[in-house]
C-alpha cells in the first residue's frame, strides 16, 4: 500500500478517457489499495484511478464523517443509468484541482450501475453527497472535470494559475479552506 503522486492540473492525462475493468485480479487490488492510501492521505472522499495516473474506470469513496468509523467503497465501472429531473448544488473541490472551489449544479439523484470487487453488479439509487461524488468521480473516467461546469471566465482564470504554478513550481492558490472539502 503505498500513497501515490496525484495529477495536478493542468496535466493532459487528466482529460483521458479510462478503459473498462475487465478482471478483478491482484494487480486491481493492489491497485484499489493505493488508490485508498492516496485518498485518505490526502484528506479527500473520492478518488479515480486517472488521478493517479491509472486510465482504468475505477473509483474509491469514503463518506464517512470524521468522527464516523471508516466507509471504504469501491465502485468498478460505474456508469450513470438515469438522472433526476430535479438539480442540487453543491460547492465542490477535486485533489486534481486543490484549493479551488466552486459550486456546480447537478441532478440531485442519479441512479448508477457498477461492478464490486467480487464481480458481482449493483445498481443504486443515489441522492445528496454520493449522487453528487458518484457524478464527479464518474466524469473524471471520461475525461471531465468540475471546472467544466463553471463559466469560461473562471475556468480561464483557473487554468492560469495553474498552468503558471506548473511552469514555476509554486502554490497555485492560497490556502484559503479545509481541505477535506476536496471531493476528490
Ligand atoms: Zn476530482
Amino acid at each position: 500500500m503505498a500513497v501515490r503522486d496525484l495529477l495536478i492540473l493542468p496535466d493532459k492525462r487528466l482529460r483521458q478517457k479510462s478503459e473498462a475493468v475487465q478482471t478483478v485480479d491482484p494487480a486491481l487490488r493492489a491497485l484499489i489499495d493505493d488508490m485508498f492510501a492516496t485518498m485518505y492521505a490526502a484528506p479527500g472522499i473520492g478518488l479515480a484511478a486517472i488521478q493517479i495516473g491509472v486510465p482504468q474506470r475505477v473509483v474509491t469513496m469514503d463518506l464517512a464523517g470524521k468522527e464516523d468509523p471508516p466507509q471504504p467503497q469501491v465502485f468498478l465501472n460505474p456508469e450513470i443509468v438515469s438522472s433526476s429531473e430535479e438539480k442540487s448544488t453543491y460547492e465542490e473541490g477535486c485533489l486534481s484541482i486543490p484549493e479551488y472551489y466552486e459550486e456546480v449544479e447537478r441532478p440531485a439523484a442519479v441512479k448508477v450501475k457498477y461492478m464490486d470487487l467480487d464481480g458481482k453488479a449493483h445498481e443504486i439509487e443515489a441522492t445528496g453527497l454520493l449522487a453528487t461524488c458518484l457524478q464527479h468521480e464518474i466524469d473524471h473516467l471520461n475525461g471531465v472535470l468540475f471546472i467544466d461546469y463553471i463559466s469560461k471566465l473562471k475556468r480561464d482564470m483557473v487554468m492560469k494559475k495553474f498552468k503558471k504554478a506548473a511552469k514555476t513550481g509554486g502554490k497555485p492558490l492560497a490556502n484559503d479552506k479545509e481541505p477535506s472539502h476536496h471531493i476528490g
